[in-house]
């Protein structure tokens, strides 16, 4: 059974995602912004247009006629996305999933007011006046995010009187969509934050991945590992809080959903419908299949009998180091390669940014090997590789 992907944003994980497909002969035309994209590099095809345009959209939709719509970024007109579902495409997971969480007020609202789950309190504002009443509201410290952003933009935490004027101007200039409204929500004093790759299945039961700890800086993945030790407890709120929200949001393959650990028990923070970045760790071997493996079989509807864990790993971001429009060039290769138990991957980016993501060094051992071994060895695999 050969299927038509059209692969909606190109990045890293949709690269591997494509490089799944193709161990299956499946095939994909890959779509993104810019030209030599990471995952147009392995697809069949690819398209270059601003997936913000719906008629463009419409456009590459008419012209591949897909099976299926794999969304790969937020940056999507998603709205569109109903229309196809509509035409008998299959969406992934499923239009729904993807406008509910392109906008963190929807996927918000529907975990904490219609579901019920623990999160963070929260309140919205959409002037300074209503940001400051909110900011006094939720109390400081607070974490102020544009509601149409990921990976960190405009989002920064209020810790004093003085950061307030400064974190709306941040917020509302640094985010991406149409209309400036913000989220501030309480600081959770969290001693871990963890990922829990969950699948949902045409057939078949909903399966979770062993948690994947992480940490983040500027709002953005620096290191992640897996397993992370969680308590039993926790671990059954945190799958049943997955369970709980991919299920209202229907849909089939992975999603990567965020929890915060505290003292005071389980938080659920935001979740994406698809591969998660901090479970890029799975590339290391830490499980019988990797994340991309996963979200292709559900999404095909080939049933997944069981996810195990096969070892432990962890993974530490290569980041550039300035902004260049040239090819980058990667140094400290050998050196880093001439580690035993570890991998790198390069994503094969056209161009730098000041951090941007430009691979991933990878750890791993034995099931039982201390995380933090492998963390600090991922980050020193890491530190090899120069980009520029
Ligand atoms: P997000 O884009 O919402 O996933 O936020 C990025 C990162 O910021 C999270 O992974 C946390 O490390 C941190 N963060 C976000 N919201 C909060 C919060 N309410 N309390 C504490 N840290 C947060």
């Amino acid at each position: 059974m050969t299927k038509k992907i059209l692969l909606l944003g190109s990045g890293e994980l949709g690269k591997e995602f494509v490089i799944a497909a193709k161990r299956l002969g499946q095939y994909v035309v890959a779509v993104d912004s810019y030209n030599d994209a990471p995952a147009q590099q392995v697809a069949d095809e690819r398209e270059v247009i601003n997936m913000l345009d719906g008629n463009e959209l419409d456009r590459v939709v008419a012209i591949h006629k897909p099976d299926l719509i794999v969304p790969e970024i937020e940056a999507i007109r998603t709205e569109r996305l109903y229309d196809y579902e509509k035409q008998g495409i299959q969406v992934v997971p499923s239009a729904r999933a993807v406008n509910y969480t392109m906008n963190r007020k929807a996927i918000r609202d529907l975990a904490a007011k219609e579901l019920g789950l623990k999160t963070a309190p929260y309140q919205y504002a959409s002037t300074l006046d209503e940001f400051k009443t909110a900011v006094k509201n939720i109390g400081i410290p607070c974490v102020v995010k544009p509601l149409m952003s990921s990976s960190g933009k405009g989002q920064s935490v209020v810790k004093s009187d003085g950061d307030i004027d400064n974190a709306w101007n941040y917020a509302t200039t640094g985010g991406r969509g149409d209309h400036v409204e913000v989220i501030i929500e309480g600081f959770v004093n969290f001693f871990t934050e963890i990922t829990l790759l969950t699948v949902t299945q045409i057939s078949g039961n909903s399966l979770f991945c062993p948690p994947i700890g992480h940490r983040q800086e500027r709002g953005d993945y620096q290191e992640s590992w897996q397993p992370c030790e969680i308590s039993p407890e926790y671990l059954k709120q945190a799958q049943h809080m997955a369970a709980k929200v991919t299920e209202a949001l229907t849909g089939f393959g992975i999603w990567g959903v965020e929890f915060f650990l505290a003292k005071e028990g389980v938080y659920f923070s935001e979740l994406s419908p698809r591969p998660h970045d901090t479970g890029m760790v799975t590339l290391a071997g830490t499980q019988n299949f990797n994340e991309f493996e996963l979200h292709l079989r559900a999404v095909l509807g080939i049933e997944i009998p069981k996810i195990t864990l096969e070892r432990a790993g962890a993974s530490a971001v290569i980041l550039a180091g300035d902004n260049s429009p040239e090819q980058p060039k990667y140094s400290g290769l050998e050196s880093a390669a001439s580690v035993p138990r570890s991998d790198i991957k390069i994503f094969g980016k056209p161009n730098t940014r000041n951090y941007r993501r430009m691979g991933v060094a990878l750890a791993y051992d034995s099931v039982g090997t201390p995380i933090d071994e492998l963390r600090k060895k991922a980050k020193e695999i890491a530190d090899k590789i120069k980009v520029n």
